[in-house]
């Protein structure tokens, strides 16, 4: 198939482009688009094959649920069967914004998106190229990460076109995302609101609005074999770069000498900007110690870089886990698959 590259600098600047995306959604082509998380891999989310499409480009397990990203809030009641009080307060506060919210759905949401659950998880976007996408083709559309299933999700065009040149209709060319992680995930559908993945908006903001909030030890422990994930995601290997990845938790000093003291061909670092200088092996850094941000923004390209350069064995700094650093650890995690070394 062949993949146009649609290069959209504003809605202003390039709306024949825009449309011309928005045209093959509606016509129940798959188009690559950015969002102020990561890019995500879109189509028409009432369209069932259209939807099975982007399980085929991606190479993802058809039990994995999608998101529906809406352009407002008239989109919500097609979509969502109830949307209880506390939905509506995080709606207020963080839409648009980078928060997935999971409420019962309605049988209009195909068993396509929602994985065969008997919920769907919603989300606004706040990117405005990802909104005037939506509003042009007039539908819910549903988009998980970009990437090819299993490889750190894309933050750039050029991640994408990587992953998915000649498997989709188009890619938008919209710039580098800006929080570079994928959104918060909440479930609202149960007693108590439960983050399920951890994301742009953090677990102490979510409790500042909704005072009792439960994280889901999947966020970062491994999950016990048979068990059911609250969030299918969860339980697969996820934005790992090909090499082996090692999450070492210790002091600046403590993980430069463990590192250097495994000095080796294809050994590497994947590290603060604060380790450099005291590293013996080529190292990528991910952004600043105390910068939860500049982490978040930077990790999945530089996890991709370590592939560029042939890395083999990744020896990998673990982040604070306070407020954004809650999501850096969890992908970090499960890029290591859970191999974690405590100084
Ligand atoms: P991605 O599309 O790559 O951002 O992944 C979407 C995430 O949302 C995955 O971890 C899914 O398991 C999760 N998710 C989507 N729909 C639901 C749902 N109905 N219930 C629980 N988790 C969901
Ligand atoms: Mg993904």
């Amino acid at each position: 198939m062949e993949t146009k590259i649609l290069k959209v600098a504003s809605i202003f600047e390039n709306p024949d482009e825009l449309q011309q995306a928005a045209d093959i959604l509606a016509q129940g082509g798959l188009v690559a688009f950015p969002t102020e998380t990561v890019y995500g891999l879109g189509a028409n989310g009432l369209n069932e094959d259209a939807v099975r499409a982007i399980y085929r480009a991606k190479g993802r397990p058809s039990d994995n649920p999608l998101i529906l990203h809406i352009c407002d809030m008239e989109m919500l009641p097609q979509l969502a069967r109830e949307v209880p009080s506390a939905a509506v307060r995080l709606a207020l506060e963080f839409w648009p914004g980078p928060l997935t919210m999971v409420l019962p759905k309605t049988s209009q949401v195909p068993d396509a998106v929602s994985g065969g659950l008997d919920t769907v998880a919603i989300r606004f976007p706040g990117n405005l190229i990802a909104r005037e996408l939506i509003r042009r083709c007039g539908k819910p559309v549903a988009a998980p990460s970009a990437n090819l299933s299993g490889s750190p999700s894309p933050t750039t065009a050029q991640h994408c076109i990587d992953d998915l040149m000649g498997r989709v209709d188009a890619i938008v060319d919209g710039g580098i995302c800006g929080v570079g992680l994928e959104s918060t995930v909440i479930s609202l559908a149960g007693e108590v609101p439960t983050v399920l993945r951890p994301g742009g908006i953090t677990v102490e903001q979510l409790r500042k609005v909704l005072g009792d909030v439960q994280v889901d030890p999947a966020v970062t422990h491994p999950m016990a074999e048979g068990q059911k994930a609250a969030s299918p995601g969860m339980k697969y290997k996820h934005y790992a770069p090909k090499a082996r990845v090692i999450l070492v938790d210790g002091n600046q000093a403590d993980f430069a000498g463990y590192v250097n003291e495994r000095k080796a061909d294809g050994v590497f670092a994947l590290c603060f900007s604060e380790d450099i200088a005291a590293l013996e092996v080529p190292a990528v850094c991910y952004g600043g110690e105390k910068r939860p941000g500049e982490q978040a923004h930077a990790l999945f390209d530089a996890l991709r870089r370590l592939d560029d350069q042939n890395a083999q064995l990744v020896f990998a700094h673990c982040p604070n886990q306070d407020g954004l650093g809650l999501a850096v650890y969890n992908r970090l995690l499960r890029a290591a698959a859970f191999d974690v070394v405590r100084l």
